[in-house]
């Protein structure tokens, strides 16, 4: 049943409010007009969306007040379907492509390493290949595939290095020093706000596994108060940012939920960025009788595109020689 079959039938005597809202959703050229006191777009100069389901309009917050006895329910209920289009949108790939090969990074982390001297993400195999010299001569490479800049060798030069890609507002970089604080690492003391306020500082900045972090925070109480429901929020934020991890794990809590059709939604999308552990959800739902035959073999066919977008023979030569090179 659509959104407005549903208001028809929702009679609990405001039928004018109803029939507003019906002639609202079906024909964008009616007139607009307030849905609680009835003044027309023109009569009251400026009507406003209800922000949460952009179904209604009124003249002014005290008009919303009003009428929001009867709009809350039909409200709540749009908000979430138009939350749900969001949440399940295909978000942006995880790491995007890598700079020297041009083809898609691999979403597992092993198979591409971030460069603290220019800020890019490289692939294992570009990382691996052979560096030859002019007489063609294979030479011990210790520089920065991408930018050339010698590898650095001591703690000290590494710390330099993160500092000045801080300066320049490197979103990973500053992801990456709030995880030290958090485990205490590298010479950073353990600090779980100082980790937080550097993960808000990287989400701002674009970096999907921050929003992850500051879920996992409110997770397990760490810097803030224990909130399972803003944990949530920010899970489901660094998943439609493109985080399989966080992808996968909204897909976990579904299916403990009972609500499998939204835990296969979450798996699929995981699944299309190359989350492997997916597929063995997918393959354990459709062996429970919780997800169909086609649902299983679509999963199957999503994971091969996937693998077949990610694959080059020098990918497969760093992952011969390395397991740290290993990139499905
Ligand atoms: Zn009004
Ligand atoms: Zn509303
Ligand atoms: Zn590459
Ligand atoms: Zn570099």
């Amino acid at each position: 049943m659509s959104t407005s079959d549903k208001i028809k039938s929702n009679d609990d005597g405001v039928c004018e409010v109803n029939e507003m809202l019906q002639n609202m959703n079906t024909n964008d050229t009616d007139v607009v007009v307030c849905a609680n006191c009835g003044k027309s777009e023109e009569e009251s100069h400026k009507l406003k969306h209800c922000n949460a389901c952009m179904m209604v309009k009124y003249c002014n917050r005290e008009c919303q007040i009003a009428h929001r006895p009867q709009h809350k329910k039909e409200c709540r209920k749009r908000a979430a379907e138009l939350h749900d289009i969001e949440l399940f949108k295909e978000p942006p790939s995880q790491w995007g492509d890598c700079p020297i090969c041009f083809l898609l990074l691999p979403t597992l982390n092993t198979g591409s390493k971030y460069q603290s001297c220019c800020g890019k993400r490289i692939c294992s195999g570009c990382i691996h290949a052979p560096v030859f010299d002019n007489q063609g001569n294979k030479v011990d490479n210790q520089k920065c595939a991408f930018c050339r800049t010698p590898h650095p060798y001591t703690k000290e030069e590494i710390v330099e290095m993160q500092k000045k890609r801080m300066e320049k507002e490197d979103a990973e970089t500053i992801y990456n020093i709030g995880f030290h604080y958090r485990e205490g690492r590298y010479g950073f003391e353990q600090d779980y706000t100082k980790a937080l306020e550097l993960y808000h500082r990287a989400a701002e900045l674009g970096e999907a596994r921050a929003y992850g972090s500051i879920g996992v925070a409110y997770n397990n109480g760490e810097g803030v108060e224990i909130d399972m429901k803003k944990a949530y929020y920010y899970y489901e934020l660094a998943a439609m940012r493109g985080n399989a991890t966080a992808r996968h794990n909204l897909g976990l809590y579904e299916e403990i939920a009972g609500n499998f059709d939204r835990a296969l939604k979450h798996y699929m999308i995981a699944l299309k960025s190359g989350y492997a552990d997916s597929l063995e959800e997918i393959k354990e739902l459709y062996s429970k009788g919780q997800a169909t035959k086609d649902d299983y073999t679509k999963a199957l066919r999503t994971y091969q595109s996937y693998l077949v977008e990610i694959k080059s023979s020098q990918r497969d030569k760093a992952a011969a020689a390395h397991e740290e090179y290993r990139y499905y």
